[in-house]
């Protein structure tokens, strides 16, 4: 899928997942007051978006790959050095294990290094992007190359639909999805 697709998805993803996060804040009043409606919006959705490009970084030419090439440009490496195609793009980078342990060790060294105001924003924009890399991963499970999602307890690509990038059923998804932002952002 391309970027703007995903972009899309992480868009949605981010603000229903701020929608349940703050009907969860609502019913706990003994939380900061700082934590209002617009800032976990805001950290959630960014975290969304960036999450949701995040994959395509095992891609040099991708969008996030041409961005953080200290990032891409050694996972090229090693992929040109490997005949492993879990070792390529849509190989680790887009399994469901790997996302899990990345957003994991952010959130570790987050504890460690900071705390305050900053500690709650950012444990936000962590949310949005771990459920941004899981909808990137699944849209991609959605294609006909698939993703090895469930690695590495299934050692083979899955690919629920025959979607191919670019056609006409990545429309119908970024379709989806601008329509649910649309209900979300006029149910707010
Ligand atoms: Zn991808």
């Amino acid at each position: 899928m391309q970027y703007k697709t995903h972009a899309l998805g992480g868009i949605t993803t981010g603000l229903i997942a701020s929608h349940m996060i703050i009907d969860t804040l609502q019913a706990t009043p003994s939380l900061p007051l700082f934590l209002t409606g617009a800032s976990v919006y805001a950290s959630v959705t960014v975290g969304g978006v960036i999450g949701s490009l995040f994959p395509d970084v095992d891609h040099p030419n991708s969008y996030m790959g041409r961005r953080l090439p200290f990032l891409s440009r050694p996972i090229q490496l090693a992929s040109k050095a490997s005949k492993d195609s879990f070792l390529k793009h849509r190989g680790l980078f887009h399994t469901l294990l790997f996302v899990f342990c990345l957003s994991l060790g952010l959130y570790a060294l987050m504890s460690y290094f900071i705390d305050g105001l900053m500690f709650h924003v950012l444990r936000f924009f962590l949310i949005g992007f771990f459920l941004g890399n899981v909808n990137h991963i699944l849209l991609d499970t959605c294609t006909k190359s698939g993703t090895y999602l469930f690695y590495p307890f299934v050692k083979k690509k899955i690919s629920i639909l025959p979607v191919v990038t670019g056609s006409f059923g990545e429309v119908v998804f970024a379709g989806v999805y601008l329509l649910s932002m649309i209900v979300i952002i006029g149910g707010m």
